[in-house]
């Protein structure tokens, strides 16, 4: 058992790896990765497609007008985000806003998982057809899934997945809001059923060695490491 604070601080050494990536091409024409952003303990985490311009510029995930309905949602269940954790699947723009390449999610699907793993989520909302695809591993589109809850395996944990449409394909789509608003709303049900029954470890139990350590004297104590300015972790 990793306790939140241990989990955070793994989390925020994940950043540091991806704010460093050049595992694909996108690596070339970002100004920032956008990691994601929100509570490091969240029990609710959406995951979007990619950053937009606005969010390269920021490095925040969700800051354009896609990002604002998104908020608008929230507050409607009297939520922020704060409370929840926001990411994509891409954490760098592909140019003009073009779809995710195929190498390029399989390049970064990696810091997905491990965000996923680390914050522990309850509940995952994918919003749209790439991370609804993605985390199902099947081609069913959002259409017909958006709003049908299921359990699925996500790494080594079960979660509450919960494809929604794109908050972008809702702002000009009056029919299109009106279902992501219907669907957001039952979002507080799905948490109040709390976390899913969770897949029995196989892992060995590690032995405990109590046996004090030398070198835990010599340690330095360096502080705490600086925030990094566009994390936003909470
Ligand atoms: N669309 C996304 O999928 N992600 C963002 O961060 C912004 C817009």
């Amino acid at each position: 058992m990793r306790s939140a604070p241990e989990r955070r601080e793994l989390l925020r050494a994940v950043y540091e790896e991806a704010r460093e990536c050049v595992r694909c091409p996108l690596h070339q024409t970002r100004t920032t990765v956008v990691f994601g952003a929100g509570n490091a303990d969240a029990d609710l985490m959406f995951i979007g497609e990619a950053p937009g311009a606005n969010e390269d510029r920021m490095g925040l995930p969700f800051v354009g007008q896609a990002g604002k309905l998104l908020d608008k949602l929230l507050a409607e269940l009297s939520m922020d985000r704060k409370e929840v954790f926001i990411c994509n699947i891409l954490k760098c723009r592909p140019p003009d806003n073009r779809d995710p390449h195929p190498n390029e999610i399989e390049s970064c699907q990696d810091y997905l998982w491990r965000q996923v793993d680390l914050i522990e989520p309850t509940v995952i909302c994918t919003l749209g057809n790439f991370s609804t695809k993605l985390l199902r591993a099947d081609s069913t589109g959002i259409s017909r899934l958006h709003g049908h809850e299921e359990v699925r395996i996500i790494g080594p944990r079960a979660v509450r997945l919960y494809p929604l449409y794109h908050p972008a394909a809702a702002l000009y789509t009056p029919s299109t809001l009106e279902a992501l608003r219907a669907d957001f709303h039952r979002i507080p049900d799905l948490l109040a059923l709390g976390p899913p029954e969770q897949p029995r470890s196989f892992e060995p139990i590690p032995e405990i060695d109590d046996t004090p350590d030398e070198s835990d004297e010599a340690e330095v104590d360096v502080g705490e490491p600086e925030p990094a300015a566009q994390l936003g972790l909470f």
